[in-house]
């Protein structure tokens, strides 16, 4: 097995408030690993951590062998891309300009002009998650689902190679969370996109995840593939 990410013994949470309570797992390149857990489980928490987002108490968690502390913000913001579960800040911008910003996030710290290749990379994901048709619309004017393929769409424009994923289907209709989902866990077979998601819904995440790890009060509960949950 090829391991991308490794947690390693992790504990911590926010000032005096431990949460996460000695968590161990590892994701392999080109899964899609789903998280599940009631409310407050700590779902969220984790994956603050491992978009270094909020730092942890004791334990480690790896990348490529590399401590998550030793990559620079230019080479960290081209590993991964991160969807948090509350999108709800409405900038002041067009669905097209959010998706470019994905896309110079892409570049960041690259000298860099507009290229064909990145208008071409806007315009394929503005299609997959279904926005192409708003592109000149303001955010503003968007419904909640419609937000979140935009975001979703900025999170893909940014061609990581590991997605952390919070609650990816929030807002979305039957028909936009399979036709996003089938197109991601492609985007893992064909492009070896590593996804870490947290999902609400465990018939939906054993439909399309490799593995799922069960959390609840802090703690890892179960891991293992969909069949052994
Ligand atoms: P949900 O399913 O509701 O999204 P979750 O599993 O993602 O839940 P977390 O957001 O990780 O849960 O929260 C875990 C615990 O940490 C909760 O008890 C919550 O109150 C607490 N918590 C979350 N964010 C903060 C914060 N910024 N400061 C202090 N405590 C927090
Ligand atoms: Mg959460």
């Amino acid at each position: 097995m090829d391991e991308m990410l490794q947690v390693e013994e992790l504990s911590g949470g926010y000032s005096d408030k431990n949460i996460l309570k000695n968590i161990s797992f590892s994701v392999s390149r080109g899964e899609m690993f789903g998280i599940l857990g009631p409310n407050g489980s700590g779902k969220s928490t984790l994956l603050k951590m491992i978009s270094r987002l909020l730092p942890y108490k004791s334990g480690q968690i790896t990348i490529d062998n590399r401590s998550l502390q030793t990559f620079s913000s230019k080479d960290f913001a081209k590993l991964m891309a991160v969807l948090p579960q509350v999108s709800s800040e409405v900038f002041p911008f067009t669905v097209k300009e959010t998706v470019e910003l994905g896309r110079y996030a892409h570049q960041r710290g690259l000298f860099h002009s507009w290229s064909r290749e990145d208008e071409s990379v806007v315009q394929e994901v503005m299609a997959l998650t279904k926005v192409k048709g708003l592109q000149g619309v303001s955010l503003q004017e968007l419904s909640g689902g419609e937000r979140q393929r935009v975001f979703l769409a900025q999170a893909l424009a940014q061609e990581p190679n590991i997605l952390i994923l919070d609650e990816p289907t929030n807002h979305l209709d039957l028909s936009h969370q399979k036709v996003l989902l089938d197109q991601m866990k492609r985007w893992t077979r064909q492009r070896g996109l590593t996804v870490v998601t947290v999902f609400h819904d465990l018939n939906l995440a054993a439909l399309y995840c490799d593995r799922l790890l069960l959390l609840d009060e802090g703690e890892v509960i179960h891991i293992g593939t969909p069949e052994e949950v």
